[in-house]
């Protein structure tokens, strides 16, 4: 083994997760698999939905006609291959290294792309799970994804302040119009926000109903401007 290997994996001991070679940065991704995700490109500013190249807004025509209550989604990637997968198995199998992948990337388009030109949000609130999840799951893998960016970020997570009060079925096991109701009214705050800029931070928005509400209950409580951080959008149209 050279020595130039041997540096490279007393510095770099990670192992890629998708092609599974070793990964040539500090992350268990390798440079190559990361830059063949699939990044969203055109999207609207305000839902995250993709827009038609011929588009000459930056808004879609829904949040033209019914603004959500958030303000920008800041998508990492479209739910497809390989994202998809990585998102099931930080979900359901407990897999933290998927979590910490998720978290890094967001915490990287935050530094390098969305917030260039502007402030971070000044508090980081993963969307929560209602109690009975958290214990079938053990864990809250918003919450993980979170602590991975706010890591490299240096931001507080707000971790106490929202409750999801009602336990909702899935979103993915219901038909897109059944999805409103079942999240309506889903949260509440717990204790009064002080911050004026915030991040939803979740792992998928489908429809953008589960941010939409959180967003209205924060937007109640005084929050000026509510980002959502996700790692994937579903596109619909
Ligand atoms: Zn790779
Ligand atoms: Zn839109």
């Amino acid at each position: 083994m050279s020595l130039s290997t041997r540096l490279k994996q007393l510095f770099f001991p990670h192992t890629c997760v998708l092609c599974a070679e070793r990964s040539n940065q500090p992350r268990d991704l390798c440079t190559a698999c990361e830059k063949e995700l699939p990044w969203t490109s055109l999207a609207c500013k305000q839902c995250g939905i993709r827009l038609p190249t011929s588009s000459t807004s930056d808004t879609c025509g829904q949040c033209q006609t019914s603004s959500p209550a958030f303000d920008h989604v800041f998508a990492l990637c479209d739910y497809e291959e390989p994202i998809d997968r990585m998102i099931t198995a930080a979900k359901f199998n407990h897999q933290l290294v998927y979590t910490r992948i998720l978290g890094e990337l967001l915490a990287q388009n935050a530094e390098q792309n969305w917030y260039k030109q502007q402030s971070l949000p000044a508090l980081l609130l993963p969307v929560p799970l209602h109690n009975t999840r958290l214990r079938e799951r053990g864990y809250n893998q918003a919450l993980e994804i979170t602590k991975a960016a706010a890591k490299k970020l240096k931001l507080p997570i707000g971790k106490h302040y929202c409750q999801r009060a009602k336990a909702t079925v899935p979103q993915s096991s219901l038909a897109h119009h059944e999805r409103d109701k079942n999240v309506k009214n889903a949260f509440i705050l717990q204790k009064p926000l002080t911050v004026k800029h915030v991040a939803i931070i979740d792992d998928i928005v489908t429809t953008g109903h589960t941010v939409d509400e959180l967003s209205k209950v924060l937007r109640q409580a005084g929050v000026e401007r509510i980002d959502v951080w996700c790692c994937a959008r579903t596109q619909w149209k």
